[in-house]
């Protein structure tokens, strides 16, 4: 082809019809002084008038409580910067939750807890499981939060693991937020927690913001939020069976998704329905979607943190 003929492939710059390249924020770490207070205000209003307005009062009550134990304990130290680097360039997440040497500090918080729960009004069972916790030895207290972070605990341990799992989520929310968001980087298995390593509780389908329409997934342990892409299953990084399952005559802010690949489902939260969602609340207070969509033959990604075992 003689070079008169060569075609000419021009590249514009500027191009006016185009806007400016956005860029969201792949992580997006937690603040603790409003991510537990945030989530009781959601639960207290959720409750009223709830067939399960009980028990989601009394989950609201313990987010209080670990509203306060972030306001009056000290902070656990987060880990050294190299440390962080580290674990980051092995691919491997900074605060890996079966494997990150915890400080004894999250024991503080589950003994305040129990201070807070044995002073509300509950049901037999529940006081006798916080009397239990409060007269087990530091041991003992290591050992349940090894098996519940191994995701070990049974349905018999469900109410010791509830607590456990509150002043853990406030431990490492506490640590999350001491890290460094540029140090981090999206897993491999970007279903996964980038601080911790955890699944996540629900996602949130962004209403505002730089982009609005991104999915954000939220972890049920440390609270980091990180970017993942609407269009691939959340388990099994699939997209060809993607669908949505909702309740009939709701307002459409929570909906499973669901994958025929993996059969698979996860709570997906939509906050141009509603901007109060809050990812573990509104995961909570729709459970009766969980039924509806674990009888179509579904199994869930992964509980929700303060229900595992039962
Ligand atoms: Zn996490
Ligand atoms: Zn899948």
């Amino acid at each position: 082809m003689s070079a008169e003929r060569r075609p000419t492939i021009s590249i514009r710059t500027g191009d006016p019809r185009r806007g400016p390249v956005i860029r969201v924020a792949p992580v997006v770490l937690p603040d603790p002084s409003r991510v537990f207070a945030t989530r009781a205000a959601r639960l207290e209003a959720l409750a009223p008038g709830h067939p399960m307005a009980e028990w989601l009062s009394f989950v609201a009550a313990l987010c209080r409580a670990q509203a306060g134990a972030v306001a009056e304990l000290p902070a656990p130290a987060p880990p050294a910067a190299a440390e962080v680097a580290q674990a980051v360039r092995a691919g491997f997440p900074p605060l890996a939750k079966d494997g990150y040497h915890r400080s004894p500090l999250w024991r503080d918080a589950l003994a305040f807890l129990l201070e807070v729960g044995s002073d509300l009004e509950l049901p037999d069972q529940a006081l006798s499981v916080i009397g239990g916790l409060r007269h087990r030895s530091g041991d003992d207290m290591e050992m349940l939060a090894r098996d519940y972070l191994a995701g070990e605990v049974g349905p018999d341990r469900a109410g010791e693991a509830m607590f456990s799992a509150a002043a853990l989520q406030v431990h490492f929310t506490q640590l999350a937020a001491g890290l460094e968001p540029s140090a981090l980087r999206l897993l491999e298995k970007f279903g996964l927690c980038p601080c911790c390593g955890s699944p996540p509780v629900a996602g949130i389908v962004t209403a505002a913001g730089a982009l609005p329409g991104t999915r954000y997934l939220h972890c049920g342990l440390c609270s980091t939020a990180w970017h993942h892409s609407r269009a691939i299953c959340i388990t099994c990084g699939n997209s060809g069976g993607l669908a949505l399952a909702e309740f009939e005559g709701g307002n459409g802010a929570v909906k499973a998704e669901t994958c025929d690949d993996c059969r698979t489902y996860a709570k997906m939260i939509y906050e141009m329905k509603d901007m109060k969602a809050e990812p573990l609340a509104d995961d909570l207070a729709s459970l009766g979607l969980d039924l509806r969509v674990s009888e179509a033959g579904y199994a869930r990604h992964a509980p929700n943190p303060l229900i595992i075992g039962g």
